[in-house]
């Protein structure tokens, strides 16, 4: 594992959590982050994780395809197209070859245009807007049941389509124990992220989950998507969604933890003024370019099997002292 990242590094913060050796020196928080990780976290990392100490987490935000499943998962809108091509017909009989190709067509009309390079942020969110809708609209056109958004096809037990990253589990419940709210912010199907969750347990009462939800007929068929609320998308991942959160709006809510796998995650929270957002990207990219601008959206980039050993690790560190007690 090499370090790549030659970048000063704000290593104030030192911490004796390794049995000691001889001659004995506590190690900072990026020299133990180094110890697992080939990336070199910001030069911001161990500062913002000395704020969260002091003052607690008050809340994790994370994506859910990919960040919390596994990252050779489909995401959540390509989850009926997996279930036809697996041939869980029985579970998806109102499709048909024909939602497979309007499905992929719709794919191949948007994907490339979505990384034209000349493309403004503002022409990018238009287009996602409506490739999203029209992808809501070829669902509802086949009148998908509200049975295939159901748990058996879901948990690793059955046909593990969309597995959970082990230290994201711990994560959660974790964050449970402490008091912490977890908020689960995606571009994805909100009720795929329902069922998923639940099939593994994972609903907790200071979970919420912000996401396109599903709107269904009286006979259980979906609909489209719910009305009223506008659709999130890549380019639309922000903080504007959040706003309508009771219970845990981030208002008042200054230390963040933060956890994505693509660069539109990076801005799902904004810096506000006085707040401390650790931001935590899971990049399976491999070209440099592509790292590289990771590594300047994310205070710390991890590759896809250094997930689950850098959760237990922070979830151990910034969680286990929380004394919150409000929600
Ligand atoms: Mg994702």
């Amino acid at each position: 594992m090499g370090c790549t990242n030659d970048a000063p590094v704000e290593d104030s913060l030192a911490l004796c959590l390794v049995a000691p050796t001889s001659p004995w020196k506590p190690k900072s928080v990026n020299e133990i982050a180094m110890d697992f990780l080939q990336y070199r976290p910001s030069p911001h990392f161990a500062a913002k994780v000395e704020t969260l100490l002091m003052t607690g987490v008050d809340a994790i935000v994370a994506d859910f395809d990919r960040t919390i499943t596994e990252s050779s998962s489909p995401a959540s809108f390509w989850l009926l197209r997996e279930v036809i091509r697996i041939g869980r017909a029985d579970l998806v009989a109102p499709l048909d070859e024909a939602y497979m190709a309007a499905s992929e067509e719709l794919d191949r009309l948007y994907a490339s245009r979505e990384h034209e390079p000349h493309h403004t942020f503002a022409e990018l969110s238009a287009i996602c807007d409506e490739w999203w809708e029209r992808a809501f609209d070829i669902i509802a056109q086949y009148r998908v049941s509200a049975g295939v958004f159901s748990v058996p096809f879901l948990h690793p037990d059955t046909s593990g389509l969309m597995p959970i990253r082990p230290g994201m589990i711990e994560l959660m419940h974790g964050a449970d124990a402490w008091r912490v709210p977890f908020i689960v912010f995606s571009a994805g199907i909100g009720d795929v992220v329902c069922a998923c969750l639940r099939s593994y347990g994972l609903s907790f009462g200071r979970m919420e989950i912000v996401s396109n939800m599903c709107r269904f007929e009286e006979d259980g068929r979906f609909h489209g998507r719910l009305e009223n609320s506008e659709v999130i998308h890549s380019f639309s991942k922000n903080e504007r969604h959040l706003g309508g959160l009771d219970r845990f709006s981030l208002t008042n809510r200054s230390n963040l933890l933060l956890f994505g796998d693509s660069l539109g995650d990076a801005g799902m929270v904004s810096d506000a003024e006085g707040r401390t957002v650790i931001r935590v990207g899971i990049c399976t990219a491999t070209n440099p370019e592509t790292i590289e601008r990771y590594r300047q959206m994310f205070d710390v980039v991890l590759m896809p099997d250094e997930v689950d050993q850098f959760c237990r690790w922070i979830s151990t560190l910034l969680l286990a002292d929380q004394w919150k007690t409000e929600d």
